[in-house]
């Protein structure tokens, strides 16, 4: 079997299109098009990347970036008296602090101090517990764009056996909640786990955030199986690799994502989304 990709580049468009479309139809009923505000503090290379890339995405789709730039030495009550700024501001619908942030700054407690429903990235604990309690509102964008993927496939999603390999706050939990409200079987693996092949070899359904370049390899995985590849990782080469050993894992899956051009562009459709929802969220409270 050789599966079938998965175009995150795709399904993204379809995401960008259909926020446009309701942008362009809130700006022609008379109200203002959505904005997001994003924080980036230093210059870590690929934060600034990041947080072009998720701007630029708010041009072309009618969402109004709102940049703020703060230097590396500024101190954790600074960057907590910008998100307040940001909080009161009414013009402003989402908030997005670029992570990491810098070793003095506690970034639990900069998340924390986001509005809930400001929180466009849905790493607040309240929005986490939304989606806990299976009512969700924003919703973590990783996890979601991951959702959006294995929907494209076609393939019904419930009573399948899935297996997270991952428990960050960012991916690999909020996975694991997004595949309970698809109907999945959900397991999840992290460092600890035992048997992590046999536990592979097991899911229908297959979900990597690791951070760990090609840990997964193809020969794990079972026969049929959808794996969406969330690692980002950067080989010394230069080039971007998964978590997932990809040409391997493809002569067994049936569906796989790319790395490039699978989870990622999904990352930043959903924030697009996200921030739609912020604004209309506001306008109903
Ligand atoms: P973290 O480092 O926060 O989490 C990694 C997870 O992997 C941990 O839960 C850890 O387990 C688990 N792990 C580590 N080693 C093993 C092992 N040997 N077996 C099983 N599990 C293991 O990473 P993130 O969740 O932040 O990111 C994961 C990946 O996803 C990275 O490559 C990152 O770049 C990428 N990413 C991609 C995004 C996108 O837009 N596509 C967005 C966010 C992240 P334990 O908890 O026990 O230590």
């Amino acid at each position: 079997m050789t599966a079938q990709l998965i175009d995150g580049k795709a399904v993204a468009a379809q995401v960008h299109e259909r926020v446009r479309q309701a942008v362009e139809a809130r700006v022609a009923a008379g109200k203002r098009a959505p904005a997001l505000a994003t924080v980036l503090v230093g210059a870590d290379p690929a934060s600034e990347i990041y947080v072009r890339s998720k701007r630029q995405t708010c041009e072309k789709i009618g969402i109004r970036s709102v940049p703020t730039h703060l230097d590396a030495a500024i101190s954790e009550a600074e960057l907590l008296a910008v998100v307040d700024q940001l909080n009161a501001d009414d013009s402003i619908d989402g908030i997005l602090v670029q992570l990491p942030l810098p070793k003095n700054i506690n970034a639990d407690k900069v998340i924390e101090r986001i509005r809930p429903d400001k929180d466009v990235d849905g790493f607040h604990p309240y929005n986490f517990g939304r989606l806990a309690q299976k009512t969700p509102t924003l919703r973590p964008c990783t996890p979601w764009g991951s959702v959006e993927l294995l929907k494209s496939t076609g393939v019904p999603l419930a009573g399948k056996r899935a297996l997270v390999i991952g428990q960050s706050n960012i991916v690999g939990r909020p996975m694991a909640l997004e595949l309970l409200l698809l109907g999945c079987t959900v397991t999840v693996a992290h460092s600890k786990t035992r048997d992590l092949p046999e536990e592979v070899a097991r899911a229908e359904v297959l979900v990597v955030g690791t951070g760990i370049p090609d840990m997964i390899k193809g020969d794990w995985i079972r026969e049929g199986a959808i794996v969406i590849d969330v690692g980002i990782n950067r080989l010394p080469s230069g080039k971007l690799c998964g978590d997932v050993e990809f040409d391997a894992a493809r002569q067994k899956a049936a569906f796989i994502t790319p790395v490039p051009g699978g989870v990622g562009p999904m990352t930043v459709a959903m924030l697009m989304e996200n921030t739609l929802r912020a604004a209309e969220l506001r306008e109903t409270a």
